[in-house]
């Protein structure tokens, strides 16, 4: 099965040959066909078995959509607010991610940018200015920004919860919580984790609408 058929539009299509992929991945194949059609999600994968582009790519499709839509009505937001966040538990994560956006969106024109702590927060700013798309963030930081007025997410259409179970080992459900109450209640969720363990399943519930699940 290859990549079209999952139902992927050429120019997403076209980078992926680029990027010498032949055929999608198991959880590609299980997750992309759901996400492109509205659902929310809950899948169980590793890394390494192709997870990012799972979502990425799905993603990118629904974002055209929603850019169309909006060419044809709504004026631009004054504070800059992504169409599509994804939150990851480390700056290291949240780089890979950001790269894969911007690998697999070459032919398309969407800003992914990055939001993590430890570097300077004024040129995250200037990125946001200068448009923002997709945002790729550790929690701590985006609530810096939430905090400073920097961004809303007030536009946002596409949540990404990204090694969910680290998130919450690492101790980030307070963060997770704040973040939470600043998100738009009608919005597509998807919750990637190698395990599933009891606190996940209870983050699950929280933020999961009729989600289908996905075990590779
Ligand atoms: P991930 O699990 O998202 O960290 O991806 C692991 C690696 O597999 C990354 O280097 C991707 O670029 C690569 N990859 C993802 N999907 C495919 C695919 N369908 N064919 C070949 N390589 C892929």
């Amino acid at each position: 099965m290859g990549f079209s058929s999952l139902g992927l539009q050429a120019s997403l299509v076209k980078s992926l040959a680029e990027q010498g992929y032949q055929q999608p991945t198991p959880v590609q194949q299980a997750a992309i066909p759901v996400i492109l059609k509205g659902q929310d999600i809950m899948a169980g994968a590793q890394t390494g078995t192709g997870k990012t582009a799972a979502f990425a790519l799905p993603i990118l499709q629904l974002l055209t959509r929603e850019k169309e839509k909006q060419q044809s009505g709504k004026s631009e937001a004054v504070i800059p607010s992504p169409g599509a966040l994804v939150l990851t538990p480390t700056r290291e994560l949240a780089q890979q991610v950001h790269a894969s956006f911007e690998k697999y969106g070459a032919h398309l024109p969407f800003f992914s940018r990055l939001a993590y702590g430890g570097v300077s927060i004024n040129a995250q700013v200037e990125g946001f200015n200068a448009g923002v798309d997709i945002l790729v963030a550790t929690p701590g930081r985006l609530l810096d920004h939430l905090a400073k007025g920097s961004l809303t997410l007030e536009q946002l259409k596409f949540l990404v919860f990204d090694e969910a179970d680290r998130m919450l080992d690492m101790g980030f459900i307070d963060d997770i919580k704040r973040i939470l109450k600043q998100l738009p209640e009608q919005r597509q969720t998807m919750l990637f984790s190698a395990t599933f363990d009891a606190a996940t399943v209870g983050l699950s519930k929280k933020l999961l609408n009729q989600p289908e699940m996905i075990q590779v």
